[in-house]
């Protein structure tokens, strides 16, 4: 478990299998994938808002099935996705296919495409991916040298502490069965100063957090004060 592949490269095939073999679900807004249709228009407003998408090079770093790649297409935005699963790019092809949007797919890690296109992107995304990598950061340094000078870099993950290890995996997984059990570990989750700390290594600035925060009873998410369990980030080179 969480270890890196093939020498030198930061991905764990554990958790890219995990996303593959759901992956047939990926828009079913019923299906285990829930929570990211839900959050979508939440982190998309907050991104939009602060950087409009609308004609600016987008890069979604783990991108899976393409909920967000495909919203920010929508709006306009000139996206290229990234994931390492397979399975999920297919799916996000295909459904981008049948929505007649306009977006590219491929299946790099944010490392390698650093080397390829470093300074190339007006906004790069990062969101629900971090906790699941080896190393999470030396993708915040990709994501970095993919962004151009004063281009923008958002992160999303989970906080660490009790409170987030009872929400978002006894509370998530095994209470309100929002999440397959597994789906996350509770050791690879990040507190805000950790992410702040390598932003900053790697030449971001951090401009400003917002909690997600999900309401059981009436099964609807906002955005919030209080980076306890999710948190969203915008952070600037
Ligand atoms: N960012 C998307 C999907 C989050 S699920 C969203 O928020 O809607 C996490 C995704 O990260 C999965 O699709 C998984 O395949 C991908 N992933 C995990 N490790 C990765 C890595 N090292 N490089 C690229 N993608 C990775």
């Amino acid at each position: 478990m969480n270890t890196e592949n093939i020498a030198g490269s930061n991905v764990d095939d554990e958790e890219i299998q995990k996303f593959s073999d759901l992956a047939s679900r990926w828009w079913d807004p019923e299906s285990e994938f829930r929570p990211l249709h839900q959050i979508n228009p939440l982190r998309l407003g907050f991104i939009d808002e602060r950087t409009p998408v609308k004609g600016r090079k987008i890069l979604d770093v783990g991108c899976g099935g393409g909920i967000l790649s495909e919203s920010m297409a929508e709006l306009g935005a000139d996206v290229t996705g990234i994931d390492m699963g397979e399975a999920p790019l297919s799916v996000a092809k295909l459904h981008a296919l049948e929505s007649g949007v306009t977006l590219d797919y491929r299946k790099i890690t944010a490392e390698d495409l650093a080397e390829e296109q470093p300074g190339h992107y007006d906004i790069v995304t990062c969101l629900e991916m971090l906790e699941h990598v080896p190393d999470p950061s030396s993708v915040v340094a990709a994501c970095s040298a993919l962004a151009k000078p004063g281009g923008s870099v958002y992160f999303s993950t989970l906080n660490r502490n009790p409170k987030s290890f009872l929400f978002a995996i006894i509370g998530a997984e095994y209470v309100l069965n929002l999440l397959p059990k597994g789906t996350h570990q509770y050791e690879k989750f990040i507190q805000p100063a950790e992410l702040a700390e390598w932003s900053e290594q790697a030449g971001l600035t951090l401009d400003e957090s917002t909690g997600m925060h999900y309401n059981p009873f009436f099964k609807t998410y906002r955005l919030g004060p209080g980076l306890d369990v999710n948190y969203l980030c915008k952070t600037s080179k």
